[in-house]
């Protein structure tokens, strides 16, 4: 039977994700849909002291806001029962092995070790104490952390993005699976989680290839199936610099709560760092048609929020009324009109921006006025008839003909008096939307 294919997004809940983190979720979601397969949100939450339920709602908030559904999710810390379960085993079997050292003991070894010249792997010293020797030291009130024996082989696998991956023998240490006060560590639990899980396929950042090595040789030796893996190039900002949960500047949140289009998000994501257009993908499904792991690549990605932005953009100035209505009421703009919107979107970059041009047409601002003697006189010929999108023309034609003006001179004052503003909407749209006596107002010099 064939398995179905089955991805998964592990993030630890310490912190908010970012969106490095959220574009190692896209691939793993996209690549699921594509393949009619499941999604598994699990959280890695065995860092009692830093995992928090609030960084796990917002997770959860920021996926579904993103439209990355999930079929199931899990949390590690309701699974401890069967890492026990599954060490015993191990343990049963001889592959782990009780060690004594403490964290500056094993410090000081491996700064030996660099010292000498040597790459920093354990020694495996543990592994020849005799019992007499572990009652000894557990009687001195050392308890046991508890790590792995990695096999005497190479280790290699083809991976979908980077293609053959080859470690020669001893390249690591034996990784801990527990620690002394018997929780057990993410090298372990996640191959339990994805072999219990029939996780089919895992996709993550490069800075796992090391794990994956050591972690092919626990699917094995718990004679599991092994996922086929593949790591992608890792994000970075926009001088190279390590993208971090703690650089707020890219947190999924922070980009929703400055008004950002999920889809302009995805879009980037899935587009950045390959020869495809993003121009062409216009909803998260066509993302999944277009979305192949071959369209990855091994060099690295950067992120800059100036794609971002121009993504963005041109998502919100293609938007119809009918889209952007429910996503305006969300920000409390109800009353926002079709007119209205027609006449704006051209000029925002993020729907937050409606607010300074509802407050142009309907609220109050402060006019900008070089030139009071004309703009005055600009206000006395305003037309007294109901206004519609001709009137523009035909006040400025009038304000022209009084006083010789043409072009910027003509057209700059009355909009910068108008809006406040060197630039936005055309003003034919924008004045009829402005009440006369307003506009009266501003033309004078008054906040109105
Ligand atoms: N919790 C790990 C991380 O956030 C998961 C890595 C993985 O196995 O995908 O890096």
């Amino acid at each position: 039977m064939v398995n179905r294919v089955t991805t998964r997004f592990a993030p630890s809940p310490t912190g908010h994700l970012h969106v490095g983190n959220i574009r190692t979720a896209l691939f793993n979601w996209l690549f699921s849909r594509r393949h009619n397969g499941c999604f598994i949100l699990r959280l890695d939450d065995t860092d009692a002291e830093r995992s928090k339920r609030e960084f796990e709602t917002t997770i959860m908030e920021d996926l579904n806001w993103l439209g990355l559904t999930y079929d199931n999710h899990h949390r590690q810390s309701a699974r401890l029962s069967r890492y026990q379960e599954m060490f015993n085993k191990l343990k049963n079997d001889k592959r782990v092995y009780p060690c004594y050292e403490t964290a500056e003991e094993l410090a000081l070894m491996r700064q030996k070790l660099r010292a000498a010249g040597k790459p920093p792997i354990y020694n495996r010293s543990a592994l020849n104490l005799s019992q007499p020797e572990r009652q000894k030291l557990e009687m001195q009130g050392r308890s046991p952390h508890w790590r792995f024996l990695l096999s005497e082989t190479d280790i290699s696998w083809k991976d979908s993005i980077r293609g053959e991956v080859r470690f020669p023998r001893n390249s690591f240490s034996d990784p801990v699976l527990l620690r002394a006060d018997g929780m057990p560590l993410y090298t372990f639990t996640s191959v339990i989680d994805d072999a219990d899980l029939n996780v089919t396929h895992v996709i993550r950042g490069e800075d796992h290839v090391a794990n994956t090595a050591v972690q092919l040789e626990l699917f094995a030796a718990i004679s599991a199936s092994k996922p086929s893996f593949a790591h992608h190039a890792l994000l970075t900002g926009p001088n190279g610099e390590a993208l971090s949960k703690r650089l707020g500047t890219s947190s999924i949140k922070d980009l929703r709560d400055q008004g950002f289009q999920p889809l302009a998000l995805t879009s980037m994501l899935a587009t950045l760092g390959s020869s495809q257009d993003t121009s062409l993908l216009s909803n998260l499904s066509e993302l999944i048609t277009a979305f192949s792991l071959d369209n990855l690549g091994r060099a690295p990605v950067q992120f800059d929020v100036t794609t971002l932005e121009r993504i963005n953009t041109r998502l919100i100035q293609e938007m119809p009324f009918s889209k952007a209505q429910p996503l305006l009421q969300e920000l409390n703009l109800n009353a926002v009109d079709e007119e209205f919107w027609l006449a704006i979107r051209a000029n925002i970059n993020t729907l937050t921006d409606t607010t300074i041009w509802w407050d142009v047409c309907y609220g109050s601002i402060e006019p900008l006025i070089e030139e009071s003697l004309f703009t005055a006189s600009a206000a006395r010929l305003l037309p007294n008839d109901r206004w519609n999108s001709t009137t523009w023309k035909t006040w400025t034609k009038a304000v022209s003909n009084a006083t010789g003006r043409k072009g910027q001179a003509l057209f700059q004052p009355l909009r910068l008096a108008l809006t406040g503003r060197d630039q936005g909407p055309e003003m034919k749209n924008l004045l009829p939307l402005i009440e006369p006596k307003r506009a009266r107002a501003r033309l004078h010099g008054h906040t109105a």
